[in-house]
């Protein structure tokens, strides 16, 4: 724990009493680092993960300052948050207000995010924003009926970067850092950072002060990690056992498809499991009320896939299960990430088939783990274990989904082609 107070860190009066209604008792390590930082101006590069006390530690700085400008008739839009989903926005949008509880002058904080009615977001905003929230495809939008003007932006903020572009988000950041005007401070948090998070990095940020916070978040939680060797067909049957085994309240599992979420969890559902299925067709009322059941533990198991579930806040997650492994070593991260906060102990658990052992091999390699495969008793795999596949890997990035791309498959041919026939005894790596 870190031993500086919220009290040096700059804050004003009114925000020390905000964060303290929070029940927030000791800055976490990026607050600490990152709140005076961005309080002088800088321009700041962080590597934090959800759950590291991101929010807070750059929406502090940011209503202080807001705080502070002098008022504009209508609302000037000081501050702009990107994020990559509509959960993120609404989440960081309520924290941000949590935080101006009790302040004597009231800031207007509106999320704006695709997949609902634009007119609604639209009537919201009439009278001004102070700090918009927004995934870049809507803001856009807004932008250009005129709903919403970025001159006056002081402050911008890039929250999980690297998802923004994983999320091919890439055309819409450039469209919108054309419209911010050039004098502005910069933030950018991110989990992880491959070349393109980086060069995106380069060119938003100015002499940048450069945070990397322990991947420990709040108050060191710990994640078992563990990882069960079964076969395809019987992890449905594995689950069950598991969550009958496991008294975890709320368990997070993830799977590929859409299809499968609904698939799963209904056959959830008839073992007597309450569980709801979240994925991207659902309607946004559905998806909030499943979110909000869960959070309520009306529901006990989720089941989502990446991402309807990326940047989700459940404070007491106990588990996550991987019922399908994650495509990169980066959603891996990501979703284990979602549980062991706050404190609390989490669990997360693999399912590894024998046609998965190389793909998980890699996401152990990139992460240094080398998890046992546990056998569990009347769930043991009995399929071999595929010939390794030839894995095309960006080496700084995820791991490269197991289908190979049209051109994987050319570059292969082309290099069987110089080769002559297949070597048997040279390794599996590709270039
Ligand atoms: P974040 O990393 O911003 O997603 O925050 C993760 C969770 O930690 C949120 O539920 C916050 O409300 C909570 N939180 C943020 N800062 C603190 C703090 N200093 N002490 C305790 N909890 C915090």
């Amino acid at each position: 724990m870190v031993d500086v107070g919220f009290e040096s860190l700059g804050l004003s009066r009114e925000l020390l009493s905000a964060v303290k209604a929070r029940g927030y008792t000791d800055p976490t390590p990026i607050q600490s680092a990152a709140v005076p930082a961005i309080l002088s101006g800088r321009d700041v590069l962080a590597c934090a993960q959800t759950g590291s006390g991101k929010t807070a530690a750059f929406g502090l700085p940011l209503l202080e300052r807001i705080r502070t400008t002098p008022r504009e008739r209508p609302r000037r839009l000081l501050a702009l948050v990107l994020v990559p989903t509509r959960e993120l926005a609404a989440q960081v949008a309520e924290e941000l207000r949590q935080l101006t509880q009790g302040f004597t002058r009231s800031i207007a904080i509106h999320a704006v995010f695709g997949g609902v009615s634009v007119n609604p977001q639209r009537m919201a905003m009439r009278g001004g924003a102070d700090v918009v929230v927004a995934t870049p495809g809507r803001l856009l939008d807004l932008v250009e009926r005129g709903a919403l003007r970025l001159q006056g932006v002081t402050t911008l903020v890039l929250d999980e970067a690297d998802r923004l572009l994983d999320l091919g988000f890439a055309e819409e950041l450039q469209r919108i850092l054309e419209r911010l005007p050039a004098r502005r401070q910069s933030l950018l948090f991110s989990a992880t950072f491959p070349p393109k998070v980086r060069s995106l990095a380069d060119r938003l940020l100015t002499s940048p002060l450069k945070l990397d916070v322990p991947r420990v978040d709040i108050e060191t939680p710990s994640i078992e990690q563990r990882a069960i060797a079964v076969d395809g067909h019987a992890r449905s049957d594995l689950l069950r056992h598991l969550l009958r085994a496991h008294a975890w309240p709320s368990v997070l599992v993830f799977v590929a498809t859409k299809r499968a979420t609904e698939h799963l969890a209904e056959q959830l559902c008839r073992a007597g499991i309450a569980t709801a299925p979240l994925h991207g067709e659902l309607s946004q009322t559905s998806r909030s009320e499943a979110l909000a059941r869960f959070k309520a533990s009306e529901i006990r198991v989720l089941v989502a896939t990446d991402l309807a579930a990326r940047g989700i806040h459940v404070e007491e997650l106990s588990a996550v299960v991987n019922y399908d492994l994650p495509r990169s070593a980066n959603d891996y991260l990501h979703r284990i990430g979602r549980t062991g906060r706050a404190g609390n102990v989490g669990s997360s658990v693999s399912f590894v088939r024998a046609e998965d052992e190389s793909h998980f091999g890699l996401i152990e390699k990139r992460h240094a783990l080398s998890l046992a495969r546990e056998q569990i008793q009347g769930f043991e795999r009995t399929e071999a274990e595929a010939p390794r596949a030839i894995h095309v890997g960006d080496s700084s990035g995820g791991i490269k989904g197991r289908r190979k791309s049209k051109k994987d498959k050319l570059r292969e041919a082309a290099a069987r082609a110089a080769n002559g026939p297949p070597d048997p005894t040279k390794t599996d790596r590709g270039t």
